[in-house]
């Protein structure tokens, strides 16, 4: 158990803290089972933009399921917001359906809000508002007492680290500090389910690492299902649960990070860092590739590596870093196949 210290932060048992221990609010509004599993059901889904002729987004179906952590890769203007945006009824699709918990997104306008914690990419209108008032008020919109409202902010100013900036007006946050602001209010009563887009664009990795441990948690200990776009695929990899890969509208690919790897390369990475004047010597026939002076990426089947490494001259090599297929190989491989 844990408790509150006399300077109002929250002090959790083993240093750490867990969701259970913080007086942070159940989600009052939504009946969110749904006996399917189905959270998100998108069929056929087509955007063509006003006064475009190319579609955004074209033939779009895809299921996300309750409780699970759903990764959108892409390249810049492969859709990826554009489809995020139709799911929160930000945006109308030109052709196709998506439901909700079993309900037409479009049908009734507070529907989607009452389900569902957006974090868009643009910042929203928070600038008028310190971060504790930004936090206080969304909880009270989310129908919160006062009471409830004050309990959530300190809740969520703990879990984002952000006790020091409750006072601080959001034009006078840094870039970093307003994105885990615009998480923290996105996060307000614990939705059900949480659309995040690119929420650790601009972070720095400490910054980086609590935003994948916070949404990890959240997944673990409350069940939320998290769908979130990112660039940050290496990262990403250590939450995600199944990926989505979109390329030029489509979605090209959709399945678990390992089953999806299996289709496309088995192979291992050693990459090798070496003093340029003296490179390592390598079995003849190796698959090598210099990324640069002293740098070497250097592609094994499984069954080789212990024999490489065990040939490989140590003291030439400055450092090693051995890893299987990533998801940022897995986008290059699909979108270079269409
Ligand atoms: P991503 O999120 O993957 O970077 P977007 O969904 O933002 O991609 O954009 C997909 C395509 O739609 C791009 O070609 C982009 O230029 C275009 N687009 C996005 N928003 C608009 C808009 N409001 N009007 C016209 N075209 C748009």
């Amino acid at each position: 158990m844990g408790g509150r210290m006399a300077n109002g932060e929250w002090r959790m048992a083993n240093g750490g803290w867990r969701f259970a221990d913080l007086p942070i609010c159940e989600w009052r509004f939504a009946i969110c089972d749904c006996a399917d599993g189905v959270v998100y059901d998108v069929r056929g889904l087509v955007k063509v933009y006003p006064g475009q002729t190319r579609p955004a987004n074209q033939a779009i179906t895809l299921q996300v399921y309750q409780g699970e952590i759903f990764g959108m890769l892409g390249e810049n203007g492969a859709g990826k917001s554009t489809l995020v945006r139709q799911m929160v009824n930000l945006l109308r699709p030109t052709f196709g359906s998506i439901e909700l918990f079993g309900q037409p997104v479009g049908q009734d306008p507070l529907y989607v809000p009452l389900h569902v914690g957006y974090m868009p990419q643009e910042p929203h209108a928070l600038n008028n508002l310190s971060v504790g008032e930004a936090l206080f008020f969304t909880a009270h919109l989310r129908e919160m007492s006062r009471a409830e409202a004050g309990r959530e902010r300190d809740a969520l100013l703990h879990v984002w680290q952000m006790q020091e900036l409750r006072h601080r007006y959001s034009p006078r946050l840094s870039g970093g500090q307003r994105r885990l602001l615009r998480l923290a209010v996105a996060m307000v009563g614990s939705p059900p389910v949480l659309i995040l887009d690119e929420p650790t664009n601009d972070l720095d990795p400490q910054r980086r690492r609590l935003v994948w441990d916070v949404l990890r948690r959240l997944n673990h200990e409350r069940g939320t299902t998290i769908i979130f776009i990112t660039h940050d695929a290496i990262e990403a990899e250590k939450i995600i649960q199944r990926v989505g890969i979109m390329h030029d509208g489509r979605l090209v690919a959709v399945g678990q990070p390992g089953e999806l790897k299996q289709h496309v390369d088995q192979k291992l990475r050693l990459e090798l860092f070496f003093s340029p004047e003296a490179p390592p010597g390598l079995p003849p026939g190796t698959n090598c590739r210099p990324l640069e002076p002293g740098r070497w990426l250097v592609f094994l089947e499984r069954d080789q590596v212990m024999a490489v490494l065990n040939g490989l001259n140590l003291e030439r090599i400055e450092d090693f870093r051995l890893q299987s297929a990533t998801l940022e190989d897995l986008y290059l491989h699909y979108a270079a196949q269409l």
